[in-house]
C-alpha cells in the first residue's frame, strides 16, 4: 500500500492500515507487552517530573516524510514522551500518521508533538547545497561519504558508448544534496577540497508557525535561540502571540554561553512568563547534532547540566539534555548523581527531578535509520508496519536506547543487548 500523506488539512484523516507478516507483528506486540510499556507510559508531564522523559528529535530541518513517519511509529511504540519535528505541515502530518499507526498496533499513549522555530540564524536551520555538475569529474566525493543522513547523491553520467559496452562511466558528475534529507549538520562543508558546498541558512516564519501551533495534533513548541540577543527572542515570542495558549509545553533550546547563560535564561523567562499558561522546559544543547559521532559527544550536554543544576538562580522550568546525547548519556548523568535525582534543596520551588529527561536526535535516527535504509533498499519507500520483521528489528534498537532512561528490563530474549 502506498504511503498516504495529506498535506493540506489541519488534521490528516486516518487511512486504513494493513500490516505485514502476522508472526513478526505478533512478536512486536509480545515484546511490548513483555516490557509492559503501555502500563509504564505515564503522561509526558509525569515523565518530566520523574526524570524519565524521552524526546525523539526528528530534526528542525529534516523533512523526509517517509523516514519521519517510520521513525515516529517506531519510537512511539518504544514509549517516547515527545516527538520533535520541523514546523512544516507535511512533516507534522507524517509524525502524526506514524503515531496513530503505532497506536493501531498497540494501544499506547500518544506522545506530544513539538515543532521547532528559531529567533535568528542557527545551526539547526540550515541546508547544504551544491550542483555536482560544477564539481571536477575526478573528485573522490568525500562529501558523500561523510554525510550521516545519506543526503548527498551523486551519479556519473554515462556516454552511449559506455552504456553499450558496459564499461565504467567517466563522464560529468550529476546530482547534489537531497534537500529534504539534509539536516544541516555541516560535516560535508570542510571535506570538499574545492569549496563547492554552500551553506543556506533560514529563519522559520513565526506567523506561519503560530498557525501550525493551533492544530489539535501539535502540543508543544521549541524556540532555538543563542540566548545572546533577547530582543530577537522577544520579537519571536510576540509574533507567536496567542498561539502559545494552545500548547502543553514551551521549550527553549540554547547553548552554554558561559557566565551569561543563567542571566539570559532569566531574561527570556521574564519575556515569556506573562503569557505562559503551560509548562516550560530548557533544552541544554551541548554539542549540536553530534550524538552519532561517539561516546564523548555527550560530555558537553552533561557538563552544561552540572553547571545549571548547581545554580539556585536559574529560572523555573524543566531541564532536558540534548546535543550529543547517545547511549552513554545516562551513565554520564549517573556518575554525576543527576539521573532521576529529586530536587531537595530548601530554596527550591521545583518539586521534580533535577533533570527532566533526555532528547535524542542523530543517535536515535542512526540506530533505527540503518533498519529503515535496509528496508528501503529491499522494498523501496514503504510504511515499516508492512515489513514487520524490519519493524521488530527497528523496535529492538529503539527500546535499547529509550529503555536506558525508562528503565525497561531487557531480559526478554526478543530484545537485543547493547
Ligand atoms: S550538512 Fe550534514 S546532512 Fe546536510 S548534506 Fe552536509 S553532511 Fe549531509
Ligand atoms: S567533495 Fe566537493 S567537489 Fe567533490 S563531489 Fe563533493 S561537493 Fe563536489
Amino acid at each position: 500500500m502506498a504511503l498516504n500523506f495529506i498535506c493540506n488539512s489541519a488534521i490528516p484523516p486516518r487511512v486504513k492500515v494493513t500490516f505485514g507478516s502476522k508472526k513478526s507483528l505478533q512478536d512486536v506486540k509480545t515484546l511490548i507487552k513483555a516490557i509492559g510499556i503501555p502500563s509504564k507510559s505515564c503522561s509526558p508531564h509525569e515523565s518530566l517530573q520523574k526524570g524519565n522523559w524521552v524526546k525523539l528529535i526528528c530534526g528542525a530541518s529534516f523533512e523526509d516524510v517517509v523516514d519521519i513517519r517510520n521513525l515516529s511509529l517506531v519510537y512511539t511504540l518504544a514509549g517516547v514522551d515527545c516527538i520533535d519535528c520541523a514546523a512544516d505541515q507535511s512533516v507534522i502530518n507524517a509524525v502524526n500518521e506514524g503515531i496513530e499507526t503505532a497506536r493501531e498496533i498497540v494501544p499506547i499513549r500518544r506522545p506530544w508533538v513539538m515543532i521547532s522555530v528559531n529567533d535568528d540564524e542557527d545551526l539547526h536551520f540550515r541546508k547544504a547545497e551544491f550542483d555536482a555538475e560544477n564539481c571536477p569529474s575526478d573528485c573522490s566525493r568525500p562529501c558523500e561519504i561523510v554525510c550521516p543522513a545519506n543526503a548527498i547523491s551523486i551519479k556519473r553520467e554515462k556516454s552511449t558508448v559506455e552504456v553499450l559496452s558496459g564499461t565504467n562511466p567517466t563522464g560529468q558528475l550529476k546530482g547534489g544534496v537531497l534537500t529534504e534529507r539534509c539536516y544541516g549538520c555541516g560535516r560535508c562543508f570542510p571535506t570538499c577540497p574545492y569549496n563547492k558546498i554552500r551553506e543556506v541558512t533560514y529563519v522559520r516564519d513565526a506567523m506561519a508557525t503560530a498557525e501550525l501551533l493551533k492544530r489539535n495534533d501539535v502540543d508543544a513548541v521549541e524556540i532555538h535561540t543563542s540566548g545572546r540577543q533577547t530582543h530577537l527572542f522577544r520579537e519571536l515570542w510576540d509574533d507567536l502571540g496567542d498561539s502559545v495558549q494552545y500548547l502543553r509545553l514551551v521549550a527553549v533550546s540554547l547553548p552554554e554561553t558561559g557566565d551569561e547563560t543563567i542571566s539570559s535564561m532569566n531574561q527570556m523567562y521574564d519575556i515569556m512568563e506573562p503569557h505562559l499558561s503551560c509548562f516550560n522546559l530548557w533544552q541544554l544543547d551541548g554539542r549540536p547534532m553530534s550524538g552519532d559521532i561517539g561516546r564523548g559527544a555527550t560530555r558537553e550536554s552533561i557538563a552544561f547540566a552540572v553547571r545549571l543544576t548547581a545554580s539556585t538562580e536559574r529560572p523555573p522550568g524543566f531541564l532536558q539534555l540534548a546535543g550529543g546525547t547517545n547511549a552513554h548519556t545516562v551513565d554520564g548523568l549517573k556518575k554525576r548523581g543527576l539521573f532521576q535525582t529529586q530536587n531537595t534543596s530548601a530554596e527550591s520551588k521545583h518539586l521534580h527531578s533535577l533533570i527532566g529527561g533526555i532528547a535524542y536526535g542523530g543517535y536515535a535516527r542512526k540506530i533505527v535509520g540503518r533498519v529503515l535504509s535496509s528496508m528501503q533498499c529491499e522494498n523501496g519507500p514503504a510504511g515499516i508496519e508492512h515489513h514487520s520483521q524490519h519493524l521488530l528489528e527497528a523496535l529492538k534498537q529503539a527500546l535499547d536506547l529509550v529503555g536506558t532512561v525508562k528503565s525497561y528490563t531487557t531480559s526478554n530474549p526478543l530484545v537485543t543487548q547493547p
